[in-house]
């Protein structure tokens, strides 16, 4: 046995001593720590939504992937442990599902980034792809990846989110209704299950595992790597913003362009509230807008939207994105004028949200609570769930985005762990809405029960909009197992079932709260 793998084992084997002693304490870094694989610090106890503050008992900093599955080997192999763990990635979850109250957090963004990329030479059959580790950043990969002109397909809003965190959830933004999600563009996965076996899976080899932890949050394995699809990346974009103040012509038009996938590249939209949302929303859009909307009264308030689309340029390939905008444009039916277009770099462009995140450090208004909700709608329920929406929020002090824009249930594959809303039967309906209503909840205008009464609104908006739309939460959080499984509904038995296979002791992401831990003395030997 090489020094450090001993190490390792003696390094995992105190931690598992100091976590079962009656006396559980926390070890420090200089007790026992030769690779730097054990540390304790408070980041694992927070998130971006600055609602829930678990403390684990010990932090792992993994060198390698066999860290983590000797961790989990152990912990699997011992019936008395009551130890959870958690992968973080990022760490910008809502509601502490990268948390480990009393249990052992990895933090994934040690491993080593290691991306290489594999570009697909001239007259060569398959796809460039790029290797990366769980941990990266998607900003990490889209930086290397450039180098070759290359990129991955599909997006999210915000790249400082880990490859592992957003595939363990989907991955959407602008490019879903054209590529469907993140997790409809991996090829390969390596992870470790809650037993510690390391497995290369794919859709052709242990498909189970592959399928289960696509969009499986955190439940079935951790993602140590991720084989992801690139395409040749433009150079530059024409990303357009159009007004409208009437939603029916707004969602008309977003149907539209959803329906131009060869000519249109990205397409998104968001309600326009307040003054200050249009202010919010302009920081990263660098045009000279003359839209000088009337938001009306506090007793009758008016609001706005705009879509937003992008039409890539490369250079090399003699494409005229002004001319497509210009074709796209006359079809559409935005306000008179309101209609902005800017060139800017496509890595400008995907980064635009980190310009929004500066503004927002700057101002103290990054790190504040975040209660977030995100729902996916079919289109029959959108018009209901817009007034749903429209109705429980006061449009003068509302703070942050509302995101609204559609995509295509067919991009989606319905063999990974993620739930879409039902198709109304014999309906055929394809166009699924998200709505995102992402909020801040800063100190200063929201203090004593506010950020209580914005979270109790959310899970009553949830559920209303579940009982009367069918809309399913996405990023969802749940107070309890059984409303899990309402979430999970008929795919409820296939999760539960992945879950005794995967990670029969219900070890990992206990931050989820779907189920809960087995041990010797657990009367139900199913989690
Ligand atoms: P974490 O919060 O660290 O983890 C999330 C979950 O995944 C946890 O259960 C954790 O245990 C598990 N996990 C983490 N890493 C791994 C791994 N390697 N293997 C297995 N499980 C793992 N989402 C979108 O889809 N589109 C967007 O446009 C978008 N924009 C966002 C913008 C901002 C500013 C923020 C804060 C979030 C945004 N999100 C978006 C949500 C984001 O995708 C999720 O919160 C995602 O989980 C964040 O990734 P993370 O690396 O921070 O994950």
């Amino acid at each position: 046995m090489d020094f450090a793998l001993f190490c390792t084992r003696v390094s995992v084997l105190v931690l598992l001593l100091a976590l079962c002693s009656p006396n559980k304490f926390i070890q420090s870094p200089m007790d026992f720590d030769p690779l730097n694989l054990v540390q304790t610090t408070t980041t694992a106890s927070v998130d971006f939504g600055r609602i829930l503050f678990n403390s684990p008992s010990a932090v792992l900093r993994p060198q390698s992937p066999r860290d983590i599955s000797m961790l989990l080997v152990s912990l699997s192999s011992s019936s008395f442990s009551k130890v959870t763990v958690a992968a973080r990635g990022a760490g910008h979850s809502i509601h502490g599902q990268a948390q480990a109250l009393d249990g052992i957090v990895i933090e994934m963004d040690s491993l080593p980034s290691n991306i290489e990329i594999h570009k697909r030479r001239e007259g060569e059959t398959g796809f460039s792809y790029a290797d990366v580790s769980g941990g990266a950043l998607w900003m990490e990969l889209l930086e290397e990846s450039l180098k070759l002109a290359l990129a991955p397909r599909s997006w999210t809003d915000y790249l400082y989110l880990s490859i592992g965190g957003t595939l363990s959830n989907g991955g959407i933004s602008g490019q879903t209704f054209k590529y469907g999600p993140q997790i409809s563009n991996v090829l390969q996965l390596e992870v470790v299950t809650g037993e510690g076996e390391l497995v290369t899976c794919s859709p052709t080899k242990d498909s189970e595992l592959f399928n289960a932890v696509l969009g499986g949050l955190g439940q079935f394995g951790i993602i140590t790597r991720a084989r992801i699809l690139l395409q040749d990346a433009p150079e530059k974009v024409k990303w357009v913003r159009a007004f409208y103040d009437d939603f029916h012509t707004f969602s008309r038009d977003q149907e539209l362009l959803l329906s131009m996938p060869d000519s249109v590249d990205y397409l998104e939209g968001f309600i326009v509230l307040n003054e200050q949302s249009l202010h919010s929303s302009s920081i990263a859009f660098p045009a000279h807008m003359e839209f000088i909307p009337d938001f009306g009264t506090k007793a009758h308030s008016k609001v706005y939207y705009c879509i937003e689309f992008v039409v890539h340029e490369y250079q090399d390939k003699g494409t005229n994105a002004d001319q497509v905008v210009e074709e796209i444009s006359r079809q559409m039916s935005y306000m008179p004028s309101q209609m902005y277009t800017v060139e800017v770099s496509y890595f400008d462009f995907l980064n635009r949200v980190r310009i929004e995140e500066m503004s927002l450090r700057r101002r103290g208004l990054w790190e504040v609570p975040h209660p977030w909700l995100n729902m996916f709608v079919p289109k029959s329920g959108i018009n209901q769930i817009r007034d749903l929406v429209m109705d429980n929020i006061s449009a003068d002090d509302f703070e942050g985005p509302i995101l609204i824009y559609p995509f295509l249930r067919d991009k989606w594959d319905t063999n990974t762990s993620v739930v879409l809303p039902e198709a109304m039967p014999g309906s055929g309906e394809q166009v699924i809405y998200v709505i995102g209503m992402l909020r801040s909840a800063n100190p200063k205008s929201c203090s004593g029960g506010c950020l209580d009464e914005i979270l109790h609104r959310n899970t009553w908006l949830a559920k209303t909009a579940g009982e009367h739309a069918g809309a399913k939460q996405y990023l969802a959080h749940h107070p309890s197992p059984s409303q899990w499984t309402d979430h999970f509904g008929r795919h409820w038995h296939r999760f539960a079932d992945r879950k005794s296979r995967f990670d029969p002791r219900c070890i990992l992401s206990p931050g989820q709260g779907i189920f809960s831990r087995i041990y010797a003395s657990t009367s139900s030997h199913r989690c």
